[in-house]
């Protein structure tokens, strides 16, 4: 017997009450209380402490019998994210760095707008794609985050102090959701069930460069889950230039996928001055956007991001939403949030390690459908 086999045997693993579904842990949690001379019920009760009404630790359980907590606490874990950095905007926008257990950093932002409070979080920790633009493409991929990484973003906004209530969640930090989506499909249950963080499917925007397979994935739950496209170009070539994954998946086929989606798609367009912001650019979207039935979000370029881009002019902006208004497209042009704390996509862990070797990109074409 191997060593490793022996410390099993005297000390099993415990386990992350934060990695199964609530049913689950619910489930385990109600054995537990029975195998331990407690009422099944003392497991609901720990079930709620997970994500509804999270606790920090056990220690913090203070509506169970301190014995019992001292139990839990030998059997099961409830990892916490740390907040390595937590910036505020002048415009209420707020970034956190949040360091995981192995040393890796992911972001999250919330974005308070009246009396909404949107999440963005990440799905990994980097990213394979590569987006010209994008900061987090520029340091490469290093791992995909479990299913309670992700979730747990939203856990550590009610644990902060005050607790920041969130009310809607976009998939637009760091990585690809669809490239993740052994982990992000179960997040997905998690940030929706009222057993789990209780927020509406139509609250939860999971945004992809157009990974098919994870579309047809997502398309396939009962909820309203919401879609977002990042297209960003209106034709092939440009797309080609600006995001590699369009080799792999070209804009018809994801424009096909858009429109078999059930529900109503949102395209994603970053404005890139000189770049994808003229007329023929305009005319070529609104048709692509008319065939989806797509609403169109128009985003003005967040400085820092990658490559030498220059942001287009708020005028040609808003003389490009005119044009695909006027062709019959429905569009939103965008706020910039926080400019002031390099708030877009991978910008705080570009910062922090600036002078980290980028991991290289790997196995882009490695997606997970589970
Ligand atoms: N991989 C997914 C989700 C993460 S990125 C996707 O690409 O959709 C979320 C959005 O931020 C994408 O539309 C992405 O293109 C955009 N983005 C990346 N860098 C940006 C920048 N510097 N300025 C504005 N938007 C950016």
């Amino acid at each position: 017997m191997t060593q490793t086999n022996t410390r099993r045997e005297v000390e099993p693993a415990k386990r992350n009450l934060l990695n199964m579904l609530p049913s689950a842990a619910e489930q385990v949690l109600r054995d537990f209380a029975v195998e331990h001379g407690e009422k099944p019920f003392r497991g609901s009760q720990v079930v709620r402490h997970l994500w509804q009404n999270p606790a920090p630790g056990f220690s913090a359980m203070t509506d169970l019998p301190a014995a019992f907590r001292g139990l839990l606490d030998e059997h099961f874990t409830i990892p916490r994210l740390t907040v390595a950095t937590r910036q505020t905007s002048s415009d209420g926008t707020e970034k956190f760095l949040f360091r995981l257990e192995d040393g890796e950093f992911i972001e999250t932002v919330a974005i308070p707008e009246g009396s909404r409070l949107t999440l963005c979080i990440s799905s990994q920790a980097g990213c394979a794609l590569q987006c010209a633009f994008c900061a987090t493409g520029a340091m490469g991929f290093t791992r995909n985050l479990q299913m309670f990484e992700i979730a747990a973003q939203v856990r550590e906004m009610r644990l902060l102090d005050p607790p920041t209530q969130v009310t809607n969640i976009v998939f637009m930090g760091m990585g690809e959701p669809l490239m993740n989506w052994k982990a992000v499909d179960p997040a997905l249950t998690v940030l929706n069930s009222p057993a789990g963080l209780g927020i509406g499917a139509r609250h939860i925007t999971v945004s992809t460069v157009g990974v098919l397979p994870g579309i047809v994935a997502l398309g396939e739950r009962g909820e309203q889950f919401r879609l977002a496209i990042s297209i960003h170009a209106p034709n092939d070539e440009l797309r080609q230039s600006l995001m590699p994954i369009n080799t792999k998946y070209p804009l018809a086929d994801v424009i096909e996928a858009g429109k078999v989606f059930d529900r109503r798609v949102t395209f994603e367009y970053v404005m890139l001055g000189g770049v994808n912001d003229a007329a023929e650019h305009a005319s070529q979207l609104a048709a692509l956007a008319r065939e989806c039935r797509a609403f169109v979000n128009l985003i003005p370029l967040h400085p820092g991001g990658a490559g030498d881009f220059t942001p287009s002019s708020p005028e040609q902006i808003h003389w490009f939403a005119r044009r695909l208004r006027a062709a019959g497209v429905e569009v939103a042009v965008r706020k910039s949030r926080g400019m002031d704390i390099s708030a877009a996509c991978g910008q705080l862990r570009v910062e922090r390690q600036r002078r980290r070797t980028p991991v290289g990109a790997d196995d882009d074409g490695n997606v997970q459908v589970a």
